[in-house]
């Protein structure tokens, strides 16, 4: 069968420690910035579906339960770790039955390349057994039952809502944590301030894949320690004081 992929692109670390890193001066900076007008907002988005218009991310998959595995396994990793580990696992256990039978032992063995594999384990046998005590073995389609499942917590939620099932919410994780302080576009203190502001700002059309372009804007162009400015699609947009794209080159 052929896999799909999710998260855009490689190395990806998870958004759980976001807000840790998160510096609250820069948070704090960003929240000074101008305010995006809508129509900026807008025009932002319009660009960044011009360019990529069917976004996707790199961590492979083959249905919604194995999307969610990724997802759960991606938590402080990258996607090509995981996706290292994943097809081996697959192979063995493509659904919660499956997976429920192999044992923890034996995925804690498949998956110990990556970070916090231990608890992962556990938490994907949980969450196996659970999903067809609860579920009849399938991943269900809300938040709420998402978020009961051992080891899923509202950014993997998210995304498994947006990837499988086609729902328009934005997965904060650290590319979109910055990017949403930075530039002003969504300014917060914590990963759900800015997906609510987000939510508030970016036109439905639009929500569907912003979460995939904002990240992978964040990963290739808003870099962490230097960003890209000068071939940024939206540098005139950026309320960022620091942005370089528009001064002239030295
Ligand atoms: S202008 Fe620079 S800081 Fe602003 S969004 Fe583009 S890359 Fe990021």
């Amino acid at each position: 069968m052929a896999r799909k992929s999710t998260k855009p692109s490689r190395s990806q670390p998870a958004a759980a420690s976001v807000q840790n890193r998160a510096k609250p001066a820069t948070a704090r900076a960003a929240q000074q910035s101008p305010q995006w007008s809508p129509a900026e907002v807008a025009e932002a988005f319009r660009r960044f579906q011009a360019a990529r218009p069917e976004p996707r991310g790199e961590l492979e998959h083959i249905s919604p339960f194995t999307l969610l595995v990724a997802v759960v396994l991606s938590a402080q990793a990258t996607d090509a770790g995981v996706n290292k580990a994943t097809p081996a696992l697959f192979k063995l256990a493509d659904t919660p039955e499956k997976m429920a039978k192999l044992g923890e032992a034996r995925v804690r063995d498949l998956i110990k390349t990556i970070g916090l594999y231990r608890t992962k384990a556990k938490n994907l046998i949980a969450l196996s057994k659970k999903l067809v005590a609860e579920h009849g073995g399938q991943v269900p389609n809300t938040r709420e039952a998402l978020e009961a499942l051992p080891g899923v917590g509202r950014k993997t939620a998210n995304v498994v809502l947006n990837v499988a099932f086609g729902q328009p919410t934005i997965a904060v994780d650290t590319h979109i944590f910055r990017i949403g302080n930075r530039t002003g576009l969504a300014p917060g203190r914590t990963p759900l301030e800015v997906e609510q502001k987000l939510q508030a700002v970016v036109p439905e059309q639009y929500k569907r894949h912003a979460h995939h372009w904002l990240i992978l804007h964040g990963r290739y162009v808003c870099l962490a320690r230097r960003p890209l400015c000068g071939k940024c699609l939206i540098a005139d947009l950026c309320k960022w004081p620091g942005k370089t794209a528009l001064k002239p080159a030295a």
